[in-house]
């Protein structure tokens, strides 16, 4: 039986019959995910490691692949917030080359994205970061590199961290997850046989969550030390 219509189905069944502007800068019409200049604005974003002020501790390495922004920022409010899924293509390639220039450049990984709440993937169409790290394992195949993607936590409901102090966000997030002990045997396995551990994120704010889920996994016996996200705040964080 089918489910309820989302707002994300809505969005997508309205992309099939209007040409959708582009999300990077509200041109209309394009034909593609993404117009000729965003498409050229987010292949030509250089990775680069980032670090939140302050920063928490227990936050891994953590490489970013511009500022949330401009081109970047949109596509990835237009992903997440109204289900342009076409744009999982794109941002997952260049998850890919975050996640390369976090890892390094040789050897097995394993990519670890920050799970959604189930609250949050009812009203955004499902888990993005899940898809998103789907596609940038599938990238980082094709390039030859091996990548597999691993599910060992699980979000538990929280309240809205919007407006908390950097303390309050991390108290918050330190019970925000869950692991999935099932699914953990799998994690291990993948480390045990030389894969390394990359966690994934759309966007680094804080570092609070990052760190938190690092926490967690470490607790379990994996220390993922990099984590690479698409895009980092400017207010609160710093390149390096
Ligand atoms: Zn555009």
């Amino acid at each position: 039986m089918p489910g309820p219509v989302t707002q994300g189905t809505w969005s997508a069944l309205l992309d099939l019959v209007l040409p959708a502007d582009c999300p990077g800068c509200a041109e209309p019409g394009a034909t593609r995910a993404l117009c000729g200049p965003c498409a050229a604005a987010l292949a030509s974003a250089t990775p680069r490691r980032v670090r939140p002020e302050p920063e928490p501790p227990g936050l891994p390495r953590c490489v970013a692949l511009a500022a949330y922004a401009g081109t970047l920022r949109g596509a990835l409010l237009a992903y997440k917030e109204r289900g342009r899924h076409g744009l999982a293509g794109p941002l997952g390639e260049r998850l890919a080359d975050v996640v390369a220039a976090a890892a390094g450049p040789s050897g097995r990984l394993v990519l670890v994205p920050v799970p959604a709440t189930a609250a949050a993937a009812r009203g955004r169409y499902g888990d993005h970061m899940r898809r998103l790290a789907g596609q940038a394992a599938a990238a980082l195949r094709r390039r030859g590199r091996p990548a597999a993607v691993a599910h060992p936590l699980r979000a538990l409901p929280r309240p809205d961290s919007a407006g908390l102090s950097s303390a309050d966000r991390l108290r918050v997030a330190a019970g925000a997850f869950a692991l999935s002990a099932g699914r953990l045997p799998a994690l291990r396995a993948a480390v045990a046989a030389g894969a390394r551990p990359v966690l994934v994120d759309d966007v680094v704010t804080t570092g609070a969550t990052l760190a938190a889920v690092a926490g967690v996994l470490r607790a379990a016996g994996v220390d993922p030390q990099v984590a690479a996200v698409l895009a980092a705040t400017r207010r609160r964080a710093s390149w390096v």
